[in-house]
């Protein structure tokens, strides 16, 4: 089914992309999906100065991990391409000279030392230098609404450094809506004469924005609240055009887990956690930032995660799946104050996905950490391991730590637990379990803890003086699943000779 909803993910690919911009992608996603419409990528690269080469792979490549895939953008579906601003530099052009051409914009020649001369003379008052109505045609700037036709064509052909400004109105109140925030006002006076266009021939931010947008029949602009005040511009663009408006919804922040602002690189860094999807490597500095992926997140996990971030179904519900997202999505919903990051819920989602997640596919996923700590086993003992394991994992890279005693007897002992559970005596008790362990014939997990246990409890023996023992022997520690488990898969000769070890040792 066609429908009218095409929205867009517009990242600057200034550096790696933060969970923040995952975040903003994906409800562009869902609202997209939910309504059997487009996501479009579009990279907005007209600020050379910030451009960083390998951001845009890093871009794609984090959507793709994401599972959350683009249905225009660059290489893909190029229906009102290019969808890189850089290639569409000719058509902001066209428009910056529409906006001439109908009096909403004007060319300005100020020099940027004239500029701060004007900033630092408002600062000597306790003033704020704004370009607007109430300077633009007094004679101090200099620009088009004061120059004659002649001077401007004059100082043009002379190469001048100029830029083109928008002429805000004068004495409005600007009426706008939010989807998130509803009704916003603003007195248009208060509003600068923002640059549209550079004289290097480029655009800014504002202007290819709103062509883009206009140009790619954007029907919704949903972004982060830090574009919050450009909408006024932009709004008063779409008139200056006579085109009409998208809707536009500005998301809450990402907040700190401790202390207030917005969530950084160096929360992160301080508490221990990825805020970037995807490990990024800066090839400037050298420096790696870590990333969810490569510390071992689920990619479904992360998402529903990031999912509650900012908004929330109204019910208990936390576990959605992607399906389940798209379907109960719904921008009246998404918060319009901050939502707190919390490190210990990304780690308690994955949790809970692990928990999904086929014993086969963990496998696969186990075999190669076992491979690089030099151990090769069949798969079907490692899904035995995984399976038994697995209630107890947070991250797929836990599994070592809570599973190496079924691929390696202990190398070392709790000191603590020995002290306390291996005492005098102990080590000829555990000779004597040694040895009629070594006459179990049906080494199956029930049988032998059936016959353990009659033999301890015939010998009158408390449980624990064996069970905590034998526990040590076989893990090195009083942790791990069910202890006949673990000695039906290590089997007879292994059990044994852990026991033999721990005498020795202990
Ligand atoms: N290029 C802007 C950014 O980096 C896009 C803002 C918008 O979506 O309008 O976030």
């Amino acid at each position: 089914m066609e429908s009218n909803v095409r929205v867009r993910f517009a990242p600057s690919p200034t550096g790696p992309l933060h969970i923040g911009g995952v975040r903003t992608a994906l409800y562009n996603y869902l609202f997209a999906k939910k309504h059997n419409g487009t996501f479009i990528l579009r990279i907005e690269d007209t600020d050379q100065s910030r451009y960083v080469a390998n951001a845009e792979n890093y871009i794609t490549d984090a959507l793709e991990w994401c599972n959350i895939p683009f249905d225009e953008g660059p290489g893909k579906n190029e229906k009102f391409g290019p969808y890189r601003q850089s290639e569409r530099k000719n058509t902001y052009k066209e428009y910056a000279a529409i906006l001439i051409k109908t009096g909403w914009a004007y060319y300005a020649f100020d020099t940027s030392e004239q500029l701060d001369t004007h900033r630092k003379g408002h600062e000597a008052e306790g003033k704020t230098f704004i370009y607007n109505w109430h300077n633009r045609e007094k004679g101090r700037l200099i620009n088009s609404l004061v120059l004659t036709n002649e001077e401007v064509q004059n100082r043009i052909n002379a190469g001048d450094n100029y830029v083109i400004r928008f002429k805000t109105p004068q004495d409005e109140i600007l009426r706008m809506q939010d989807e998130i925030r509803g009704k916003i006002t603003i007195d248009t006076n208060t509003l600068d004469d923002k640059i549209l266009f550079k004289g290097d021939g480029m655009p800014t931010y504002h202007l290819a924005n709103i062509v883009d947008d206009h140009l790619m029949e954007i029907s919704h602009v949903i972004r982060g609240e830090e574009w919050l005040p450009s909408m006024p511009l932009h709004v008063l663009l779409y008139r200056a055009f006579g085109w009409s408006a998208p809707k536009f919804a500005h998301l809450p922040l990402i907040l700190k887990p401790v202390g207030k602002g917005k969530l950084s690189k160096r929360d992160g860094d301080k508490l221990g956690f990825p805020v970037f999807p995807l490990e990024y490597k800066n090839d400037a500095s050298g420096d790696v930032s870590r990333g969810y992926k490569e510390d071992g997140y689920f990619a479904d996990g992360f998402i529903n995660m990031l999912a509650f971030l900012g908004w929330n179904p109204g019910t208990e519900q936390e576990i959605f799946s992607l399906q389940e997202l798209i379907k109960d999505f719904d921008l009246s919903r998404v918060s319009k104050s901050g939502a707190k990051f919390n490190p210990d819920k990304a780690s308690w989602f994955n949790q809970q996905y692990m928990q999904t997640k086929d014993n086969t596919e963990l496998t696969d996923l186990y075999i190669p950490i076992l491979k690089e700590k030099g151990v090769s086993r069949d798969q079907e003992y490692v899904l035995k391991v995984v399976s038994s394991i697995k209630e107890r994992a947070v991250f797929v890279n836990d599994f070592w730590e809570l599973s190496s005693f079924f691929f390696e007897a202990p190398i070392e002992f709790d000191v603590k637990a020995s002290k306390k559970n291996w005492k005098e005596g102990t080590s000829e008790l555990m000779t004597a379990v040694a040895l009629f362990i070594s006459n179990i014939e049906d080494f199956t997990s029930e049988n032998t803890e059936k016959e353990i246990k009659e033999w301890i409890t015939n010998k009158e023996i408390g449980f624990g003086k064996v069970m905590q023992p034998l526990r040590l022997s076989l893990v090195g520690k009083l942790a791990g699943p069910h202890l006949f488990d673990i000695i039906a898969m290590i089997g007879k000769q292994e059990t044994v000779k852990r026991i033999e070890n721990a005498i020795n040792k202990l």
